[in-house]
This record gives C-alpha cells, sequence and structure tokens, in this order.
C-alpha cells in the first residue's frame, strides 16, 4: 500500500498522475493545430502570429484571418488574459462531464485574440473583466489541456 500523495496541481490528482479513464473528448491535432498541441504538452503556450500584419491568430489556421498572408509562425505568448464573458455549466451535458459546475469562458488574451476555453475556480470568484492566466492540465499521458486560473 502505497502513502497518500499530495496534488501538486489544481486538478486534485496525486503528483505525477493522470486520470486513468479520461472520458471527455480530446482534441485531434490538425496540421496546422498540431504545433499548439505539441506546446501544450510541454507547457507552454503559443499562438501563430502573421508576419506580414504582426497580428496573432486564435484558433490555428494557414492563413492570416486579418490579411490572409500565408507567413504564420508560432510565438510563445504570455498566457495571461482577461475574461470577456463566461458561463458556470450546473448540468453534465453528458455522463463525462460529471464534475459540475464547471466555467466555460471566453478570454481576451493579451496578444489579442480571443479564446474559448475553461477557468478552474469556483464560479462566485470569476468576474467579467477580471485578469487570468493560463494553466496545463495533463488529462493523458500524450494530451495536455490549455486552462484558465484566476491571476
Ligand atoms: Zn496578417
Amino acid at each position: 500500500m502505497s502513502e497518500p500523495q499530495q496534488a501538486n496541481d489544481r486538478s486534485g490528482r496525486p503528483a505525477g498522475a493522470f486520470i486513468t479513464e479520461y472520458s471527455k473528448p480530446l482534441p485531434h491535432p490538425s496540421p496546422f493545430s498540431k504545433p499548439y498541441w505539441e506546446a501544450a504538452r510541454a507547457h507552454e503556450f503559443k499562438l501563430q502570429q502573421c508576419g506580414k500584419c504582426g497580428k496573432f491568430i486564435y484558433y490555428p489556421r494557414p492563413r492570416c484571418q486579418h490579411c490572409l498572408s500565408d507567413q504564420l509562425e508560432w510565438k510563445k505568448c504570455s498566457g495571461r488574459g482577461t475574461v470577456y464573458s463566461y458561463t458556470v455549466a450546473h448540468y453534465a451535458p453528458t455522463p463525462a462531464f460529471k464534475e459540475i459546475p464547471f466555467v466555460l469562458a471566453i478570454v481576451d488574451l493579451e496578444e489579442g485574440p480571443r479564446m474559448t476555453t475553461n477557468i478552474v475556480a469556483p464560479p462566485d470568484k470569476i468576474k467579467i473583466g477580471m485578469p487570468v492566466k493560463v494553466f496545463f492540465d495533463d488529462v493523458t499521458p500524450e494530451c495536455t489541456l490549455v486552462k484558465f486560473e484566476p491571476a
């Protein structure tokens, strides 16, 4: 029998432990989004930046949504933003989402794009306009999800 381990992250799981059966949907990286997911796995938050107009882009895509240039580069970003809007889910849409309530949010990233995400915090602690920062949730050995928490 092993000693109880202390959780080292926001997931509540023991240090180094993955969820044994993660039943929520997982991403299927495309050739365009693969660098985003590889960066997340390395606990880095990267976005595409346009080499022509300089704007950052989210979600990953083959061309800049502002000027249509295909000169996009992956850049490490701050992982900071503010809450644009959010909602609290009190009912699980499927049995996989049994950990309720959870917060679905739209975050205005410091670099410009808006990102749909989860904010992991008690719902009554979340306010529109509040600062948030990214963290990385290793849900399987192969997959890390990008989530946010109060900054
Ligand atoms: Zn551009």
